[in-house]
């Protein structure tokens, strides 16, 4: 049976770059895509996915009370579908996610995810709840921290240059986004003071 997969990670660590590249694969051996990323922040009727290594690919856009599911029922009866791709995956709604199961179930074509788990301050995106909650197969997308640990969380620096610790969840805009692990994150977000002593101290087990 086909799986519904979310591939999560913080920002920048080159979930887009899999997707088209994961896209690609499929269409190279002859078969065919379908590839959405959010519509929220963007106008008009077609998406463009693109990634910062250059790569990039048409999508159509989902938004707020779009139905995933017989979107790709229609299409796929004209044309077969091998695979569903979803960037920006934070961004749907709970019961889209239900949809995208209802496609790897039924239709019984995989649905590949991808998306931020946690926002700048540190809480799940609907979206992400969602596909935590119900998808078959988990898989996290690693990046590092400027320690060298892994980044689990991400800063927003405003057009100031400091790091927001308050406002939407989206900004749109010129903010710059940083990730790093938790450690550093709470430190970036004043919860806790750095202390670096601590881990020179420490004693070895
Ligand atoms: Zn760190």
């Amino acid at each position: 049976m086909a799986k519904l997969y979310f591939h999560y990670a913080t920002m920048n660590a080159g979930k887009t770059t899999m997707l088209l590249q994961a896209s690609y694969n499929y269409r190279e051996r002859g078969m065919s895509t379908m590839l959405f990323v959010a519509g929220h922040y963007r106008k008009g009727d077609s998406g463009l996915i693109s990634s910062r290594i250059g790569l990039e690919s048409e999508a159509e856009m989902f938004r707020d009370g779009d139905d995933l599911f017989a979107r790709v029922a229609e299409h796929h009866e004209h044309t077969s579908v091998h695979c569903v791709f979803v960037d920006e995956a934070q961004f749907l709604e709970e019961e889209q996610v239900w949809q995208l199961a209802r496609i790897a179930d039924r239709l019984n074509i995989p649905v590949m995810c991808y998306g931020l788990r946690t926002d700048f301050q540190g809480n799940l995106f609907s979206g992400s709840r969602a596909l935590l909650a119900i998808a078959d197969d988990l898989r996290e997308v690693r990046t590092i921290c400027r320690c060298g640990r892994k980044a689990t969380m991400v800063v927003r620096l405003g057009s100031d240059g400091k790091v927001a610790k308050q406002g939407q969840q989206v900004a749109i805009g010129k903010d710059v986004y940083v990730s790093l692990c938790r450690r550093h994150w709470e430190e970036e977000m004043g919860r806790s003071a750095p202390d670096d002593f601590s881990v020179l101290s420490a004693p070895e087990v």
